[in-house]
């Protein structure tokens, strides 16, 4: 047996075999001179599956969603962000380090902000406020435990959006995650949107690596601003050849993580001290919150590793992710440490 299961995040996934092979042949060039094949190929296979004019690779998707959030806006504005997102809670601020814009954190259920309180967030013209430019959307809602936003969800934010001219913007770091559980296609998500960044380095295993796609002049501009945040890379179609086989090899798969996390949630939820509607896990997140009379979360944590089981300490309770590199054994393992731990 492996030394630990890890179920920490869907980042932990190592590159297949197959991405080993294509980094050792991809043909490269230097991108910043726009030389690199590789890389070019998958910034159009990237934009096309979304239905964009023009896709960039960028290093991280917390450098997609900066970038983003700087090309859409400029000082004195404001962004309607959703509370638990990624982008307001775990990228370390670049809305104010980078963009100098003020976040405006709305609450939702389960990661859907209710259009009507968007509409009464936007701001009207006056001289004291900041103004309102940008509405970010996150989809898999990753706080919200994977959660799929409703296309209406979509439908509905646009449809203000383009009542008051502002831009929108989908953090879908695990869009293709959303598009297996819903059947909706991706496409069909990022037609409401102006921007999408998605992530090829978390269940798409590919070992670095997340895109932005949007409209070919945004890209342009896009481009400039990553070669600022020092994202420019030269012969990065070795890591492009890996983004190929995720969007080509690597999409069909996640329902198999969908179908081990929900299948790990419904043989723990109902144990002592832990609050989780297995119903809710839709995709490859299950986060449940946890108080026990004994155990706190950290001890929690330390006795699941001490049985090769990794997971995180988040807010109140713990995460669990499920990927490629975890099986129906490690699933298996999972579930014995539990039951050992918490039915005693
Ligand atoms: C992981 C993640 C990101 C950022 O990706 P990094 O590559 O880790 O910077 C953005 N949004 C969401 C929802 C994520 O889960």
């Amino acid at each position: 047996m492996k030394p630990f299961s890890d179920f920490r995040s869907d980042t932990v996934t190592r590159p297949t075999e197959e991405m080993r092979r294509a980094m050792m042949e991809a043909e490269v060039g230097d991108d910043v001179l726009g030389d690199d094949p590789t890389v070019q190929k998958l910034e159009e296979l990237a934009a096309s599956i979304m239905g964009k004019e023009a896709g960039l690779f960028v290093p991280s998707g917390t450098m997609g969603n900066s970038i983003a959030v700087k090309m859409w806006t400029r000082e004195l504005e404001e962004v309607i962000v959703e509370e638990k997102s990624h982008i307001y809670n775990m990228e370390s601020t670049h809305l104010t380090f980078i963009s100098r814009v003020t976040p405006r954190p709305l609450p939702s259920r389960r990661g859907a902000m209710d259009p009507e309180l968007v509409r009464r967030h936007v701001r009207l013209p006056s001289v004291h406020t900041p103004r309102t430019s940008l509405i970010c959307l996150e989809n898999t809602h990753n706080n919200w435990g994977g959660a799929v936003l409703p296309l209406e969800n979509f439908v509905a934010i646009r449809k203000i959006a383009d009542e008051f001219g502002l831009k929108v913007h989908l953090d879908g770091a695990r869009i293709f995650n959303a598009s297996q559980a819903s059947g909706v296609p991706v496409k069909e998500y990022a037609k409401y949107c102006d921007s999408v960044m998605f992530c090829l380095s978390k269940g798409l295993s590919s070992p670095v690596g997340s895109m932005l796609v949007s409209d070919r002049l945004t890209i342009d501009y896009a481009r400039r601003l990553r070669k600022a945040l020092g994202g420019g890379l030269r012969q990065v179609g070795v890591l492009a050849a890996c983004g190929l086989i995720s969007l080509t090899k690597m999409v069909d798969r996640l329902k198999d993580d969908h179908t081990r996390a929900r299948r790990l949630a419904q043989a723990i939820y109902d144990l002592p001290g832990i609050t989780l509607n297995p119903e809710e896990v839709e995709t490859n997140i299950i986060i449940f919150y946890f108080n026990h009379p004994r155990l706190s979360i950290p001890e929690l944590v330390n006795r699941l590793k001490e049985k090769g089981v990794l997971c995180l300490a988040v807010f109140g309770g713990v995460r669990l992710v499920t990927h490629k590199d975890v099986d129906d054994e490690d699933v298996d393992r999972a579930i014995r440490a539990f039951r050992e731990i918490l039915a005693t």
